[in-house]
């Protein structure tokens, strides 16, 4: 970074906004902006919206005007949460600029980014979730690839990763299960045993009579999910290379899902069965061993996932009284404004240093801004 100071300025630090920044003036700049923005917001957003409009329709049986209305509101206020941040961090950056007379290496980015990021506190509650996942999730996996050599031993071992992935499965599965926090997992955890009303007759608590069925019926439910997840995703980059070759869609997130709730669901109704075994170790046992899944999809973006939701899970927030619960600030809207600046800044000084995921998310939301300063500075180093 000393290096990277140094030839900052020497290079970079006397340059004017249209060199580093923009063409036209800063406020042409900013007002054509809010335009790109918006739309750059709107097409990394579309699919979270269809998402959530599926979601909310099979589990009314269908879709009616409410869902339609709540859908395209939650849209707006995606679209508008996208072009707030953005749009703070390009008048940051500019003002800054125009106020201390010349660029300095943490003025340029990092300060812009956490001002834009500290609004983001102001959200719906909705909203603010998704940027915090999508940030943390970002983060948690540059800090794995690349800070220190234990990280580096995490994302080279395929052991070490799966252990890690059983034991945030088991922690999410649990409090999913016990209602500490209900954030999305990709799986549903069984119901839990009433002790008012204990059935000696029943070990489990699925409907189905036979344990069997119930498995089979998890199988065949995630196999369909993960399907339609593999075929959105080959559709999506298709789309985008403009390549439509079958041999590009795999079945990994298919095979994972089934194995995933297979293995849950067998271990769960199993241990049920057996009486000698502590009752409170028996649904984290199944968690744990439902995440051996991972071999079969070993991402370190899905485990980034898992290690964001099990902190989630754990948070002590989470298991205080509900009066507590609905206190709006918490330690995530401080962390968020420098975690972004930091994979902002990182991303256009030192590219190697944030995942891919980074790159997606920041050029997705605010329509190539941050890489295109990263490529003025190449050429004028
Ligand atoms: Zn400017
Ligand atoms: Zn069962």
């Amino acid at each position: 970074m000393a290096v990277l100071s140094k030839s900052f300025q020497e290079w970079l630090s006397g340059r004017s906004c249209n060199e580093l920044l923009h063409p036209h003036s800063c406020r042409r700049a900013a007002f054509e902006n809010l335009f790109r923005f918006a739309w750059s917001n709107s097409k990394y957003y579309l699919p979270v919206v269809l998402l959530h409009l599926g979601k909310h329709s099979l589990r009314s049986g269908g879709a009616n005007q409410e869902i339609l209305l709540d859908t395209l509101w939650y849209y707006a206020q995606l679209v508008f949460g996208g072009v707030v941040d953005a749009s703070l961090i390009s008048i940051s950056m500019c003002s800054l600029r125009n106020f201390l007379g010349k660029f300095h290496l943490y003025t340029l980015l990092f300060i812009p980014a956490t001002i834009g990021g500290a609004f983001c506190a102001l959200f719906p509650k909705r909203v603010k979730h998704l940027q915090h996942t999508a940030i943390f999730q970002a983060l948690i996996e540059s800090l794995l690839l690349h800070l220190n050599p234990l990280s580096k031993l995490l994302a080279s071992s395929l052991s070490l990763q799966t252990a890690i992935f059983m034991i945030c499965s088991a922690v999410i599965l649990e409090g999913q299960q016990r209602r500490w926090y209900n954030g999305f997992w990709f799986l549903t955890p069984d119901a839990p045993k009433d002790p008012e009303n204990p059935s000696p007759s029943k070990s489990c608590t699925h409907l189905e009579l036979d344990c069997g069925l119930y498995i089979v019926r998890g199988i065949r439910n995630y196999l369909l999910v993960g399907l339609a997840l593999d075929v959105f995703r080959y559709l999506v980059s298709s789309s985008k290379l403009n390549q439509w070759n079958l041999s590009h869609l795999n079945f990994q997130s298919t095979a994972w899902l089934g194995c995933y709730v297979g293995l849950y669901r067998a271990v769960h109704c199993y241990l049920r069965r057996i009486p000698i075994i502590d009752e409170s170790l028996k649904h984290p046992l199944a968690g744990f061993l439902g995440g051996l899944s991972y071999l079969f999809y070993p991402k370190l973006t899905i485990l980034s996932y898992a290690l964001l939701e099990a902190i989630r899970s754990l948070s002590p927030k989470k298991h205080k009284p509900r009066k507590y619960s609905k206190i709006r600030f918490g330690w995530s809207d401080v962390l968020f404004p420098l975690s972004l600046a930091y994979l902002i800044h990182n991303y256009v000084m030192e590219g190697q240093r944030v995942s891919a995921l980074s790159g997606v998310i920041i050029d997705s939301t605010t329509a190539n801004y941050a890489r295109n300063i990263g490529k003025r500075i190449a050429r004028l180093q």
